[in-house]
């Protein structure tokens, strides 16, 4: 069986929906995980904000415009009347149970509720619109099967158990539909796998029900080379291995959700990136053998904030890492990049909520510098394909950019560099140009 994730443009119009219904009509039956149309989780965070300020006239506002763009979507999307007034009954039932908590309580748990109606919403749409146009479809739903533990970590027992019984209940099945993004928590309450989490309760599922492969659609035709908006001719990578694709999202190809290849990796199914608006385009390929070659991709991660701790004092002494390291666990904030010297060392960081408290205490400990508005620029390939010279070819396309750090040998599979946002540009360029002739 295969696992499809369409996002949020690939289900962005009532158009869309319909290229996506006949996009999975192929005869062969598989889960069809969705996100939320394009917008509306934003808009739902922008709801919850106002609910958190107690600015209820602009949240009803915002509600009644966003459900007003929904009976607009149902009447171009459905056409029967049967399907018209169940689709405006959806619309209203969701939109119902959102104004129910335009009212002075309002915490997370509230605010996670809302989040999970957009998810609830397309997938539902999609439902209706299949059986309509004389589809075998079936909705399930994603709060019956998928679950965190506290951690904030699939409970993989759990959601193969879960996910497996409904799939035995629904008997003979063609296109399963599910909502991406949303679970429950240990306590049973409405929970999500974070924002753009739908990647990864793809890859979830997919682990949970042994697919033969996970296809993530989306409006690109696969991973780059390099960064299309920034570098001219990039073209898309026919294959990478999983930990190379790991690496490639978490350092900024935005396509992929970083934690999405995980699940994938660790029961061996390949991801396929495909573009909803070219399909027949191959689009790129993440398995575990792929030909090593030694540089794959360039891609650069935006918003970091580096920091620099240099000890008077503590010369040789031990322990000075671990007490540095433990003030960024303290804060839940986690370190991208390190170098170190003997007498001090430089992290990066890109969630700078808790950055003040985190300087505060690291100034126990040294001299403290921050300083923000740096870009990760990231080489990602397989560099034991060839251990000489690597090296040498990044750093020389680099030699007209001042680097503030440098990070080689962390994994096999990248080396890093911080430079200032005003020279992403150049180095992504640089970069392409002078490595894809050497290797
Ligand atoms: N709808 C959610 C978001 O916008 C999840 C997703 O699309 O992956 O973040
Ligand atoms: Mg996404």
């Amino acid at each position: 069986m295969q696992v499809l994730k369409f996002g949020g443009t690939s289900v962005g119009s009532p158009e869309r929906i319909k290229e996506v219904a006949r996009l999975i009509d192929d005869g062969k039956p598989k889960i069809v995980v969705l996100s939320a149309m394009s917008g509306t989780t934003n808009a739902l965070v922008e709801i919850s904000n106002y609910l958190y300020k107690k600015n209820f006239d602009a949240a009803s506002e915002k509600i009644s415009a966003l459900e007003q763009k929904y009976f607009t979507v149902v009447d171009e999307l459905l056409s029967t009347e049967k399907y018209k007034a169940l689709g405006n009954d959806l619309i209203k039932g969701h939109f119902g149970y959102i104004r129910s908590f335009v009212r002075d309580m309002f915490t997370m748990y509230e605010e996670k509720e809302i989040l999970a109606q957009g998810e609830q919403i397309s997938t539902a749409l999609m439902n209706y619109y299949l059986q309509e146009s004389g589809r075998h479809s079936d909705l399930i739903s994603a709060l019956n099967f998928m679950r965190i533990d506290k951690n904030g970590e699939p409970d993989d027992y759990y959601i193969r158990e879960n996910i497996n019984r409904e799939l035995r209940q629904l008997g003979d099945y063609y296109l399963v539909i599910t909502q991406g993004f949303i679970c429950r928590n240990t306590m049973g309450k409405v929970d999500n796998l974070q924002r753009g989490g739908s990647d990864y309760s793809a890859s979830i599922i997919g682990a949970a029900v042994d697919a033969e492969e996970i296809q993530i659609w989306t409006d690109i035709d696969g991973m780059h080379t390099n960064d299309p908006r920034v570098v001219d001719h990039t073209h898309a990578i026919a294959e990478l291995s999983f930990d190379e694709a790991a690496e490639l999202a978490y350092f900024g190809a935005k396509i992929l959700h970083p934690t999405c290849v995980v699940p994938a990796k660790l029961a061996n199914i390949p991801v396929r990136i495909k573009n909803t608006l070219e399909p027949s385009a191959a689009g790129t390929i993440i398995k575990k053998d792929v030909p090593k070659v030694p540089i794959r991709a360039i891609a650069a991660k935006d918003g970091i904030t580096a920091i620099k701790i240099k000890s008077d004092r503590m010369l040789m002494a031990h322990g000075f890492l671990r007490k540095v390291f433990e003030i960024f666990e303290t804060y839940e904030t986690s370190i991208d990049m390190v170098t170190t010297s003997e007498v001090g060392v430089s992290v990066t960081i890109d969630n700078t909520k808790n950055l003040e408290p985190i300087l505060s205490e690291l100034r126990k400990y040294g001299t403290v510098e921050a300083e923000g508005d740096y870009v990760i620029v990231c080489v990602v390939g397989d560099l034991s394909a060839q251990v000489n010279g690597i090296a040498a070819v990044v750093l020389t396309a680099m030699k007209n950019i001042p680097i503030r750090m440098i990070s080689y040998g962390g994994s096999n599979y990248n080396i890093s560099m911080l430079v200032k946002s005003e020279y992403k540009k150049q180095a992504l360029q640089d970069l392409s140009k002078n490595i894809f002739k050497e290797f």
